[in-house]
């Protein structure tokens, strides 16, 4: 059950709603307070309820049965598309489209610039880049830390571009936070339940990226982490799972986009760098993406993607990226044509 509370709700009409939840009902209700709305969650009881009863509280604006393990994140609930605004006419939405693109790690002052100079001259407002690298070997590059974030912002700000960009843990989030307009949750942190409830204290949004073996449950439950921590500006990251192919780095599914396109009124963002992690593959991944409802792209370019310090093999140039730029934004229109 989700109740959505009137934001001037006072302390003892809070009181009496989880006073009669818990008494009467025998609930365990969670209070959830955001900067945008005040919920109350609670997984459903063995007792009847008439949802009347709470409904006609004093200070309760509307009350759902959500039967989802997730709820705040549900469509169930909520028809208004999630819209997530990162100032300066930026802004993530569902039903909308978002580029996002840059270089799989923050490598030097020159590639930081001629990669802001592209995307601005193109029209893309949200650069991605990782300055903490999760890599699969301590030997490979591990990204430039908090001094490449440092770079990368002076230069990005001055551009009017917004950043993206991995946190890998809760105790490098103070110090990024100042640099960061989306904080990415990669892959291989998906489940790190602390460090979602972490990004859910702060009022950043956050980006994040199914588990290479999640279910999307589990992603769609991620989120709930994040939201029931107080953060309400969540979008999810289609980036490809782990089957027994061999032939291509992960399998890009695209079922699961739509799927979460009709489960979640969070934004659903496809990466079809990783998903495919072939370089010549990528645009037409990004382009199934797009079709099969998704409301951006992040991908990885590079100015010059062979000497890519990460992920050189799925970086596409920038030749090929504005190509790609061009075809997303069709694709886009073409979809919105057919489901007019
Ligand atoms: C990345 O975006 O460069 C990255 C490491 O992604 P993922 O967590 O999806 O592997
Ligand atoms: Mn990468």
């Amino acid at each position: 059950m989700l109740i959505q509370l009137k934001k001037d709700i006072s302390e003892l009409q809070q009181n009496q709603i989880l006073e009669l939840m818990v008494n009467t009902y025998r609930l365990k209700p969670q209070c959830i307070d955001t900067p945008r709305a005040k919920y109350v969650v609670a997984p459903s009881g063995d007792k009847p309820l008439d949802i009347r009863v709470l409904g006609g509280l004093d200070g309760v604006k509307d009350i759902h049965r959500v039967s989802d393990a997730y709820k705040l994140v549900s469509s169930a609930w909520r028809i208004q598309p999630t819209s997530i605004d990162l100032g300066d006419e930026v802004r993530i939405e569902k039903g909308g489209l978002s580029i996002m693109a840059g270089p799989c790690s923050i490598e030097s002052e020159e590639q930081i610039v001629e990669t802001l100079d592209f995307l601005r001259a193109k029209g893309v407002q949200i650069m991605r880049g990782g300055v903490y690298k999760p890599r699969s070997s301590p030997y490979s590059f591990r990204g430039l830390g908090i001094e490449g974030l440092k770079l990368w912002y002076e230069h990005a700000n001055q551009r009017g571009i917004k950043i993206i960009t991995e946190i890998m843990s809760v105790d490098q989030m103070k110090e990024m936070m100042p640099y960061v307009d989306v904080f990415q949750v990669g892959t291989r942190n998906a489940q790190n339940f602390n460090l979602l409830d972490a990004l859910g204290r702060q009022s950043k949004p956050v980006l994040i990226k199914r588990g290479m073996s999640a279910t999307l449950d589990e992603l769609l439950q991620a989120a709930e982490y994040v939201f029931s921590s107080g953060n309400e500006d969540i979008m999810l990251c289609e980036r490809g799972i782990r089957t027994y192919e061999k032939s291509y780095r992960n399998c890009m599914d695209t079922n699961a986009i739509s799927l979460l396109k009709e489960k979640t009124h969070l934004p659903v963002i496809a990466d079809p760098s990783h998903g495919i992690g072939i370089r010549k593959y990528v645009p037409q991944v990004a382009y199934s993406a797009i079709m099969a409802g998704a409301d951006g792209v992040l991908l990885e370019i590079h100015p010059r993607p062979d000497e890519a310090f990460s992920d050189a093999q799925q970086t596409l140039g920038f030749r090929t990226a504005e190509r790609c730029f061009q075809g997303v934004r069709e694709t886009f229109a073409l979809r919105v044509k057919l489901e007019s």
